[in-house]
């Protein structure tokens, strides 16, 4: 049984957006050498999150943020004095980290699917964190 933790960055175009990480990520699994396992994929921060969805159409990422904007829109009666509240509680909706199948020295993804990084309060440079277990 191998452990293996390690971290990379993103840098975030926007205030909102939908970063794909697919490709950090699988890197991350290669250079592990774990043929069959588990990857955990976590965001520590509170106005962001991970998120995995399709990554063909890049109108399904609009699409997602805009209801989630629609959903938490930036209301009057927050009390955070960050006045930011509608990014943290898009975080929590969206949640913190995803755990991923790695099988054959390979994550498993469908066809359409990629991880993306939930991105609510940037732009900002973030860190993503990668915990491989597996043999
Ligand atoms: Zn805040």
């Amino acid at each position: 049984m191998t452990v293996q933790s390690s971290d990379f960055s993103v840098r975030t175009p926007q205030r909102e957006a939908l970063v794909d990480i697919t490709h950090e990520v699988a890197a991350i699994v290669t250079a592990a050498h774990v043929v069959n396992g588990t990857c955990v994929v976590y965001c520590p921060h509170t106005t962001a999150a991970i998120a995995v969805n399709e990554n063909a159409d890049p109108d399904v990422k609009r699409d997602l943020l805009y209801c989630l904007a629609r959903l938490v829109p930036q209301l009057r009666e927050f009390q955070h004095s960050e006045g930011n509240s509608d990014a943290h509680v898009k975080s929590s909706l969206v949640g913190p980290s995803l755990t991923f199948i790695v099988r054959n020295g390979r994550l498993l993804l469908g066809t359409w699917q990629g991880i993306l990084f939930a991105e609510f309060d940037g732009p900002r440079t973030r860190t993503v964190q990668v915990l491989l277990q597996g043999e």
